[in-house]
């Protein structure tokens, strides 16, 4: 799946390694060498290398230039929250070690926390919960909130309830865009509503965002809900992974960020993350961190980054719609919920039994159904469609 997003995003910031340098594609490599803006002509000039002994040495938070580009990406870069220096960031292995850290600090701020995690997730987040509450000796009480039903409609009145319900502090994790399995968001209007039950009966929102940009072609956009909460009086945190974002999936660069009003206890929030990053990777990476802040800060790059995201959204929604159109044609069956779904994944929601026959057919969908739009092409869509309308 990767691979085929790859191909469609992204391609100029990835790099090739030699054996002490590296040669970027086009003109971030002029960029990283001359270290000046570079000119928008230069562009189809070949890279060339540059030392590995020129990356920079990274604080026990993270790579700091970076983690400043990281809060604009994620909050807005006229962010207020920014100006007022009221977030605290991290920098994580990947977006994985983001949630990590993140829930780790939290567990210890609130002592016995409340977590809630969405009824269709990502594994991940009830695996790391359950570690850190089974592991760290401060227990942590898994819940799961509502999110879709059998026919892939969201279940907000449920899931609104079940939060208006939850005691003060706990913990809910959140798919900032992109839900990842059912591809299904909250609207604007409805995250406002939540954002009004979260600030009420003071939840913590913990943001999960891994695929920025991908939900809409438009970062802004993507990070709307999380935005819209940390400024409306919401206690806020996010964990961010530039794995499909950027196109770095084996570099393991991620964020956690945290919205501490007025910035108090920046400070011990900093310490309690360096301490923690000590035992799960003594230090951050720098060098896919000096990559991203090289794109994140210079105008030209972040332009074309931009326009790379918006490619990779644009090959995932021709494949939403091409794949609806073409099991609509065959079947009854209503193909809405993939059509105006967002991101990298839907779910068909069939039975254990045809998901096992499907296998056998070299068709491989999760267990709970869900594919990887991505992983769809002109040459395998027929053959996926013919296999799974059996089903529907
Ligand atoms: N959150 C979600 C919802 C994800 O789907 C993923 C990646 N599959 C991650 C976090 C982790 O990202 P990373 O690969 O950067 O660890």
């Amino acid at each position: 799946m990767l691979s085929t997003l790859q191909n469609y995003s992204i391609n100029n910031i990835s790099s090739r390694i030699t054996s002490n340098s590296i040669n970027f594609s086009t003109l971030s490599s002029n960029f990283l060498k001359n270290n000046k803006v570079p000119n928008p002509e230069d562009r189809d000039q070949v890279g060339e290398s540059v030392k590995l002994s020129t990356l920079p040495s990274v604080d026990p938070i993270g790579h700091i230039p970076f983690l400043k580009e990281a809060q604009k990406i994620t909050f807005g870069r006229e962010s207020k929250l920014i100006k007022n220096n009221e977030i605290v960031s991290c920098q994580a292995n990947g977006g994985t070690n983001a949630i990590w850290l993140g829930l780790s600090l939290l567990q210890e701020q609130y002592k016995n926390p409340k977590v809630y995690i969405s009824a269709k997730t990502w594994g991940n987040h009830k695996k790391i919960v359950q570690y850190l509450s089974e592991h760290r000796g401060i227990q942590m009480d898994l819940n799961v909130y509502p999110w879709t039903d059998e026919n892939n409609t969201l279940l907000s009145d449920q899931f609104f309830k079940k939060m208006s319900l939850a005691e003060p502090n706990s913990i809910v994790v959140l798919h900032a865009c992109c839900h990842n399995l059912t591809g299904i968001d909250l609207k604007p209007k409805k995250w406002k509503e939540l954002a009004q039950i979260f600030a009420e009966k003071k939840l913590h929102a913990f943001f999960d965002m891994a695929y920025q940009g991908l939900g809409s072609g438009d970062l802004d956009n993507d990070a709307f809900a999380l935005r819209y909460f940390a400024e409306n009086g919401v206690t806020t945190s996010v964990a961010e992974s530039y794995s499909k974002k950027a196109g770095l999936y084996g570099a393991r660069l991620g964020v956690f960020h945290h919205v501490l009003p007025g910035g108090l206890g920046k400070e011990q929030w900093e310490q309690r993350a360096a301490d923690n990053l000590q035992y799960f990777s003594l230090k951050p990476s720098a060098l896919h961190a000096e990559i991203m802040y090289k794109v994140l800060s210079n105008n030209v790059l972040f332009k074309d980054y931009k326009e790379e995201i918006r490619q990779a959204y644009s090959r995932i929604q021709y494949i939403r719609n091409l794949l609806s159109d073409k099991i609509e044609q065959l079947t009854d069956y209503d193909m809405d919920f993939c059509r105006t779904g967002r991101g990298l994944f839907t779910q068909f929601n069939l039975d254990k039994k045809y998901i096992e026959s499907l296998q056998k057919e070299a068709i491989f969908l999760l267990p709970n159904g869900r594919i990887s739009l991505p992983c769809l092409n002109r040459s395998n869509i027929d053959r996926f469609v013919q296999c799974i309308i059996k089903y529907l």
